[in-house]
């Protein structure tokens, strides 16, 4: 199973991390452990050098004095004269003498059975002379005929010395020995400086030369019985106890542990061990082994210091690795929850764009539906204009007959004048007559083209329009029956230039429907008077018409334009004419009006749009 907090993956390197760090650490220590004892090893072996070869050269220059002694006459005499007191006596007095310069312990002459002849401290209190030492070993080696050598305790003054012998000869016969006991203590003064311990070891293992004072004539190693027979045997400690020290050797290592005073079974032992780095090398010369011990103590801290830098680069680079890990996986969280909600963001958009995309449809079918309405209803209001005008047509055909059968009966008269008149021969007045004819032609032809005009279906859009020449084409439609009905026309505008955003048949139906209504309103009227007055602004144009007629009712006047109101008799009014004109002014961007004069009547005011040129008034 999974954690929740950590993934098997993560569980895996955590410990994958921890044993790593473990064999890292492991390691470092055994690195640094073996760096450290490395270094001792080097130091010691230098020391060791070192104190080897200071003792040789200090044991060199003892070495040769008993050869160099043994030649001397004096000593033999001795030897061979003794107890005779003055041979003896220049022997003492010689080896007094000598010692003295070489700065020996003792310097003295042994017979051929071990008996001291003579001696440098023959005048001490503690004198050799006279005593034997046949027991010790450098005795036996010089009468065997070469160098007798001896470390050992001296059995008289108990002090520790290195004894060189060599033999006495007399006419080819070895007859006794001549001894220089060396004093050894002060070599380990030297050493006491040093923080390592030197040890100088004797055949049998014991200390017989040490920088710790308390170490000395302690075994290193235990005893033999053989060991310990030769020792008696050679009396070379005299008989001193010897403890053995608590050394103990790891196989093939070069550390020894030693016990806090090194000395076992005494009252001191406290059970603690010091860990010392061993070396050692053999001084046959001196039947000697000397022992270099190197406090290894030091070397714990170095790998203690060593496991806390590395501890620390481990803390530092696991700490850097979870800051690592977790900045990562809030990163992947934040991505998975930026991922969610783009992929959300996605599905809304997309529903959105469907949704979008329908309303979009249902919105084209709506426009496409309403420009189908559109255009119906911009066709019927076409079809209306002209069914108006054309029912207009009616009207005005009653008035326009006339108006056209008037010129015609005058033209016959004219004509049958003017042919009487040049049957006289009377030519001028028959011109006269001829010059009525034309005249009346051209007012027919006028009226004829103003209603073919008017007919026409003009097609939809604005065109500049000159304004005057609609409004006086709207009158002379008009103009027979105004004049049935006696009504006086005040047009006050002569601007014959001043052109209008609109179309000249449109204009003229416009200028028609409100003049009939004019001439209706006034049938009753005692004043008939129809006034059309222009007011020209910057960019527009105001035309009123009023009448003298009874006004519009108050109820009504918000009602005049809606199709199909009407308050004329059945069969009179459609209701239609107002509504059909506010829709052309419309068309041209125009506004209509409707108001009742102070002094009674009606007033229809149309504002239009002034078009200056012709290109301005397309536009
Ligand atoms: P119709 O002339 O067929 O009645 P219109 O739309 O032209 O239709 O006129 C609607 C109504 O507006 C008229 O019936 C009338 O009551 C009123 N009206 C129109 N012009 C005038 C006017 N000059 N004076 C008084 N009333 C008018």
């Amino acid at each position: 199973m999974t954690s929740r907090f950590l993934s098997r993956t993560s569980w895996f390197a955590i410990v994958g991390a921890v044993l790593l760090s473990g064999l890292i650490l492991w390691e470092t220590a055994r690195y640094a452990r073996s760096v450290a004892l490395d270094e001792i090893r080097v130091r010691n072996a230098y020391t060791l050098d070192l104190v080897v070869e200071n003792l040789r050269g200090e044991l060199a220059k003892y070495s040769f004095q008993p050869r160099l002694l043994a030649s001397s006459t004096i000593l033999v005499d001795a030897l061979r004269r003794h107890p005779a007191e003055p041979f003896v006596d220049r022997a003492n007095s010689e080896l007094e003498r000598i010692n003295e310069v070489t700065g020996a312990l003792a310097t003295y002459l042994m017979d051929k059975d071990g008996l001291t002849v003579a001696a440098s401290n023959w005048s001490s209190d503690k004198p050799f002379v006279g005593r034997n030492f046949s027991f010790r070993p450098y005795f036996k080696e010089a009468m065997q005929g070469h160098l007798g050598r001896f470390s050992a305790l001296g059995t008289t003054s108990g002090e520790r010395g290195y004894y060189f012998a060599h033999p006495v000869r007399h006419e080819g016969k070895t007859i006794g020995a001549v001894v220089v006991k060396m004093a050894v203590a002060r070599l380990e003064t030297a050493w006491r400086a040093s923080d390592d311990v030197v040890l100088v070891l004797d055949e049998e293992g014991i200390v017989f030369l040490s920088s710790m004072p308390e170490w000395r004539l302690n075994a290193v190693t235990p005893l033999t019985a053989a060991a310990r027979k030769r020792l008696s045997e050679t009396r070379r400690y005299n008989g001193e106890p010897h403890h053995q020290l608590s050394l103990s050797r790891a196989p093939d290592s070069d550390i020894i542990e030693i016990g806090e005073t090194g000395l076992a079974g005494t009252s001191k032992a406290t059970g603690k061990t010091r860990k010392y780095l061993a070396v050692s090398a053999p001084m046959n010369e001196a039947g000697w082994r000397v022992m270099i011990l190197a406090d290894a103590s030091g070397v714990a801290y170095r790998v203690q210091i060593a496991l806390l830098v590395v501890g620390f680069m481990l803390a530092s680079a696991f700490l850097a690795s979870l800051n690592i890990y977790q900045r990562r996986r809030r990163l992947n969280e934040r991505l998975e929850l930026q991922e969610t909600a783009k992929a959300e963001l996605e599905e809304k958009v997309k529903e959105r764009t469907k949704d979008l995309s329908r309303a979009v449809a249902r919105l084209r079918a709506e426009v496409s539906e309403r420009q189908r309405a559109e255009e119906d209803l911009r066709r019927t209001q076409e079809e209306l204009i002209q069914a108006s005008k054309l029912s207009a047509l009616g009207r005005l055909s009653a008035g326009l007959s006339h108006e056209l059968n008037q010129p015609l009966t005058a033209i016959r008269n004219y004509a049958e004048n003017a042919r009487v008149f040049l049957s006289r021969q009377n030519t001028s007045t028959a011109d006269a007559n001829l010059g009525s004819i034309v005249e009346m032609g051209e007012r027919m032809a006028r009226i004829i083209r103003n209603l073919r005009t008017y007919a026409r279906n003009e097609p939809v859009g604005s065109r500049p329009a000159r304004l005057l020449q609609s409004i006086r084409d709207a009158i002379d439609l008009l103009q027979p029956e105004l004049r049935n009905a006696g009504i006086e026309v005040d047009l006050e505008f002569t601007d014959e230039e001043l052109m209008v955003v609109g179309g000249d048949v449109r204009l003229q139906q416009v200028f028609v429907n409100l003049i009939s209504n004019a001439i209706d309103a006034m049938a009753e009227s005692p004043r008939r008077q129809l006034r059309i007055s222009v007011e020209t602004h910057a960019s527009e144009v105001t035309i009123a018409i009023s009448d003298t007629g009874p006004g519009i009712k108050a109820t009504d006047i918000n009602r005049v334009f809606d199709p199909f109101f009407t308050t004329k008799e059945v069969g009179k009014g459609t209701g239609l004419g107002l509504s059909i004109t506010y829709g052309i002014v419309n068309q041209f961007g125009g506004r209509i009006d409707a108001t009742n004069n102070d002094e009674g009547g009606a007033t229809f005011t149309v504002t239009l749009q002034r078009a200056q040129t012709r290109r301005e008034a397309a536009e």
